[in-house]
């Protein structure tokens, strides 16, 4: 029978006991020790959940108290300078540090930064690097970790992200190239390969989800360099652990000193059989069966055939596990009592995962129970296919019907710039924001008691509605030009139009770690996306009618809908989002209808879900800008479209904003200091655009000059009729004793650069 084991667990617990366990630790209020018991208890709750799941074989070192690249670079030394003499002094007190930064006295020592892993909403902290740079090994982490689990009689597997992932997902601070260090870093990973050895551990897991991703020749050396220096020492069984998609040079993997390799036969089931005829039959073949991203159960009818292929080709030596650490699910479904019961029985979380596992490691064996669970479990999920709620014919059919010309604007975006001119008669250097005010904890308990059934619906509209009138009286006495009724109603910008959605759902405790102590908890969306009525109009009606100024209607737009969720997987994609682009487009028809003349379709998630490979990136940004022309198509030309994304990288996506032709895009851009408007410049943006002047991720409030200054780089570079003013992001984090001063500040500048334009033009 195969063996069956996982990746990796989520470290936050079914009921975030280590999110309350850190945030305790770091208010002070627990000490050092009651943080790791709590560490440890999650530990061995976690493997006795594995093994009870059906795992022959538990990870160990999956866990984290922050981040395992972090962990890594500690491990073998990496602390940036800034931190050195904290981490010497007190190792946990640096590295939460490293995490979070550190203020207090003296010079205030910011954390590592913080970006994306790989296509996932976990976010790792970037190791810190440089030229010349030394490695060894800091303490034996994953050994400990390996003798944690044995003591308490758990066959165990130590997981460390190997060293070629590891350097590429690192930075030189001074611009080196992170790989010219393998060379260095290699020792400390073989020191640490020998004490394994020694210590007797069988099995050590290498991470290394960049085999997945498009090579270079240096990468490819890289690989071939590291493994033949791992592969000849004293060492534990390797395996390669590869994830998030297909190997893209088999060649290469097999020609690697390991002796197992995991595939993510989810993300990329084809490559099995390009792995097949290259794996040499003594070596173990892991197979990621279940999907380690995704909450849905496996499907039978697909995952068995591909499982017997593989036994009948490479014989015994085959192990079951998720497609990739269990990290991006939540732990258990059964806790999901409210669900339907329908839905719930097509739910598979980590437990779930591995119980399945267990299943199609028995069926293989000929067990009948288990074939007989297996068959019952394709039945069910095939209900999917007509259950009533789930499909939606009349969505079917629109999505069907749906044409080109749906995600056509009328007219040219030279023509509709005069019609909006016309209608909005806005100045030059029009100013605005990005949606929310600040979330107070007035307005968090008010949703709180409204949602508890505490306070009636009637009071509960009265109190937003007087939210939405402050809002907007602070706006007009801060000068801004097109206002916003400031999202005093929305919890989560995903969240609050999935709840209002058909097709959607919500868990009770579906968290997945973010980063750190942060969570998210996703919705699923399990059937045809729809709107059942208006969502947003109420809101924006009201407020427009306590102002002549043009409001702008606020909505989140397509893609950020499909990528913050766990997605139903037996519908491409690219169908679920033209769904919901679908049911967005109905909100924005309302909307101009009521009379909201500019409407924001927030995108912040775009890039986010480009695929890992460039080969890929056509195929996800056409459907992707068409799901959010869809969504807007078909407004008059007077109807000015805006939309939202903060990231400082649009080099890659350029074209994609282009073509999605909103009339005004607003970007992050005060911390890269204006640089990413050359990819704007270069590619000649011909829409407006409104590069944040003001940082709202920092408590500071920047005064005139500086937002000046700001606007001062992004007028050198484009036309100034083509510029608005408006902050970086959403002000739901920011307090109104930040806001109010800084939105000041930011129209003073407007009004100092409108002043200093209108002099020249008379000149
Ligand atoms: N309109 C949203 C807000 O202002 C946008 C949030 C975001 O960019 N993530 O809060
Ligand atoms: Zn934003």
């Amino acid at each position: 029978m195969p063996l069956v084991t996982h990746l990796g667990f989520p470290r936050i617990g079914a009921r975030r006991e280590l999110k309350k366990a850190l945030e305790s630790h770091w208010r002070g209020e627990s000490d050092a020790n009651q943080l790791l018991d709590t560490a440890r208890q999650l530990r061995e709750r976690h493997w006795a959940l594995s093994v009870s799941a059906g795992a022959d074989v538990v990870p160990c070192n999956d866990f984290s108290l922050y981040d395992h690249v972090l962990d890594t670079a500690v491990l073998f030394g990496a602390v940036p300078q800034r931190h050195r003499e904290l981490f010497d002094a007190d190792p946990l007190a640096g590295y939460f540090a490293m995490a979070r930064g550190q203020r207090g006295e003296g010079a205030p020592r910011p954390a590592l930064e913080m970006t994306k892993w790989f296509d996932t909403n976990y976010h790792y902290l970037v190791p810190e690097l440089h030229a010349g740079q030394g490695f060894a090994l800091h303490g034996e982490a994953p050994l400990d970790a390996w003798r944690e689990a044995k003591a308490l009689g758990y066959n165990a597997r130590p997981v460390l992200l190997g060293p070629v992932s590891f350097l590429r997902l690192s930075k030189a601070t001074d611009g080196s190239c992170p790989m010219d260090l393998l060379e260095a870093l290699l020792p400390a990973y073989v020191d640490l390969l020998q004490r394994m050895a020694a210590a007797g551990v069988p099995w050590l897991q290498l991470d290394e989800p960049c085999l997945v991703t498009d090579l270079d020749d240096i990468d490819r050396a890289a690989y071939q360099r590291a493994y033949a220096v791992l592969g000849k020492t004293q060492r534990p069984n390797l395996l390669l652990a590869t994830y998030f998609g297909g190997v893209s040079d088999v060649e290469l993997l097999a020609s690697l000193t390991v002796d197992g390799v995991h595939l993510d036969l989810c993300r990329a089931p084809k490559q099995l059989d390009a792995v097949l005829g290259a794996w040499p039959r003594d070596r173990v073949l892991s197979l990621g069966v279940v999907d380690g991203r995704n909450v849905w159960r496996s499907q039978p009818a697909q995952v068995l055939p591909r499982l017997r292929q593989a036994i009948e080709r490479h014989g015994p030596k085959l192990w079951l596990a998720p497609s990739c650490s269990l990290l991006h699910v939540p732990i258990d479904a059964r806790e999901e009592t409210r669900l339907a019961p329908k839905l719930r029985s097509w739910l598979a979380f980590a437990r779930q995962k591995i119980e399945e596992l267990r299943h199609y490691a028995a069926a293989l064996d000929g067990r009948p129970e288990a074939l007989a669970a297996l068959d019952a479990q394709q039945t069910l999920l095939d209900s999917r296919a007509q259950h009533p709620g789930v499909v939606d014919a009349k969505v079917r059919s629109r999505l069907a019907a749906l044409s080109q010309q749906a995600g056509q604007r009328r007219s040219s975006y030279h023509a509709r710039h005069h019609a909006q001119q016309r209608a909005l008669n806005l100045p030059e250097l029009p100013t605005t924001t990005i949606g929310s005010f600040p979330q107070t904890p007035e307005l968090r308990r008010l949703r709180a008691d409204h949602r508890a059934g505490r306070l009636s619906q009637a009071d509960y509209e009265r109190a937003l509605e007087k939210d939405i009138e402050h809002v907007i009286r602070a706006q007009e006495s801060i000068g801004l030009d097109v206002l916003v009724h400031g999202e005093p109603e929305r919890n989560d910008m995903v969240e609050y139009f999935g709840e209002q959605l058909a097709g959607y759902a919500f868990t009770r405790l579906g968290w997945v770690q973010s980063y750190g102590s942060r969570c998210v908890k996703p919705p699923l969306i399990f059937g045809d996306v729809s709107r059942p009525a208006a969502m947003t109009v109420r809101w924006s009606r009201y407020a427009q009618s306590l102002t002549k100024r043009p409001v702008k209607g606020m909505l989140t737009g397509p893609v950020t809908m499909l990528q913050w969720s766990f997605v139903r997987d037996d519908l491409p994609r690219d169908q679920v989002c033209a769904q919901i682009a679908l049911a967005l487009r109905d909100e924005v028809h309302d909307l101009e209808r009521a009379g909201i003349g500019v409407i924001q379709v927030d995108e912040p998630a775009l890039r986010e879900g480009l695929p890992l490979r460039r080969s890929e990136w056509d195929a996800y940004l056409d459907w992707a800008v068409q799901a959010f022309r869809v969504a807007v198509g078909g407004v008059a030309d007077s109807t000015q479209i805006h939309s939202h994304m903060c990231y400082s990288e649009f080099n890659d996506i350029i074209g994609a904003v282009a073509a999605m032709d909103a009339d005004v895009v607003s970007i992050e851009a005060s911390r890269s200091h204006m640089e990413l408007l050359e990819a704007f410049v270069d590619q000649h943006y011909p829409n407006a655009i409104g590069p944040g002047l003001y940082d709202i991720h920092s408590p500071h409030v920047p005064d005139t000059a500086s937002v000046l200054a700001l606007l001062d780089k992004a007028l050198a570079v484009l036309d100034k009729r083509q510029l608005w003013v408006n902050p970086d992001c959403g002000l739901k984090t920011r307090q109104w004793s930040e806001v109010e001063p800084a939105l000041r500040h930011m129209v003073a500048a407007a009004r100092a650069r409108r002043q200093a334009s209108a002099h020249t033009d008379a000149a």
